[in-house]
């Protein structure tokens, strides 16, 4: 039986190894190409990244980069509240989306979209053809084969369902051009870098005065990878005592053969400042690019007045305490 039915978007490619013709990384120019020369709104979206600003903060012992994007208000003020989620049409359900929208099929299963309002020149979401939810667990392994598939040029990223993903009920992926996000440059920066794991192929590191507690677990073997986070997620479940998935974002890049995923462990959604009333309000709603270091405001105000203390701040704020996070990673075998 097949999955796609006549709601689906169009079909611009296939991508089904074995027997795969054509490389995923091509696949995804051509049809980024083909949705700019022919869909008006994400042609306007890539337009408006040309003319977006950018401004560097030097924090203690990091620095990240603010993006004034007023086409994000709709992701960064996103309501994901579950009565909302409830009522609202879902925006990924192959059915709502737009008429010019055309996708590459991916192993049957996703559906590779160009994203109409971009934070990075070529940005993709990863969208399952069924409406289910959020779901790392069971998940983790499409996000390793689409790392590969993507090849070097991409990362993945996962935002948890209350941890910066704007549709926490439909099961979805990002993909990034690889180092747009700073966290890749730093996480192998061996200065920054503390092994506490080394084991049948898989490697696990902390990184070292970066402001927000990180977890990057390397691998050759996308198989164990798979597995040690299938361990971590039921020790950090069965700590926090959590019926549900722990709140985290990942970033996942493979090159030369290693498989590297950067997680961040979260405590928040969103940051008090961002619940204020009138000009003390501040829109930030850290997601993974928040996260990796390059924070999205689509308000002009805050990208003019954020500074060094709002963001060291808020990465504590949201981010899973560093040493309740040590003592999980402590019992993972
Ligand atoms: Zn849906």
């Amino acid at each position: 039986m097949s999955t796609v039915n006549h709601h689906s978007p169009n079909v611009f490619a296939s991508f089904d190894p074995p027997g795969q013709q054509a490389a995923l990384t091509s696949l995804c120019s051509e049809l980024f190409d083909q949705q700019r020369s022919t869909w008006r709104k994400m042609a306007e979206g890539v337009a408006s990244l040309e003319s977006v600003r950018t401004r560097e903060i030097i924090c203690n012992g990091f620095s990240v980069h603010l993006q004034f994007n007023p086409k994000r208000i709709a992701s960064t003020g996103a309501d994901v509240d579950p009565a909302v989620i409830r009522r609202r049409p879902c925006f990924l359900c192959p059915e709502s989306l737009p008429e010019e929208q055309q996708g590459i099929l991916y192993r049957s299963e996703y559906y590779i979209l160009c994203n109409p309002l971009p934070i990075f020149h070529r940005h993709f979401t990863i969208s399952s053809v069924h409406h289910v939810p959020q779901d790392f667990e069971s998940s983790v392994d499409v996000m390793l084969d689409l790392a590969r598939d993507l090849g070097p040029e991409y990362s993945v990223f996962y935002n948890g369902p209350q941890s910066g993903a704007s549709a926490p009920d439909h099961l979805h992926f990002q993909s990034s051009p690889r180092l747009a996000i700073p966290v890749e440059r730093d996480a192998v920066d061996v200065r920054r870098r503390k092994r506490f794991y080394y084991k049948n192929h898989v490697a696990g590191f902390t990184l070292m005065d970066y402001g927000r507690t990180v977890v990057i677990i390397e691998s050759s073997d996308n198989r164990r990878l798979a597995a040690y986070i299938g361990r971590l997620l039921a020790g950090w479940k069965e700590h926090l005592r959590l019926a549900e998935e722990p709140m985290m974002n990942v970033l996942c890049s493979y090159q030369e053969n290693i498989w590297r995923l950067i997680l961040f462990p979260r405590r928040k959604h969103r940051p008090d400042v961002y619940f204020k009333d009138g000009d003390a309000r501040i829109l930030i709603s850290p997601a993974t690019v928040d996260m990796g270091g390059l924070i999205v405001t689509p308000l002009e105000k805050d990208f003019l007045r954020v500074q060094t203390k709002l963001v060291e701040d808020i990465f504590v704020e949201v981010s899973e305490g560093r040493e309740l996070v040590d003592q999980i990673l402590e019992n993972i075998e």
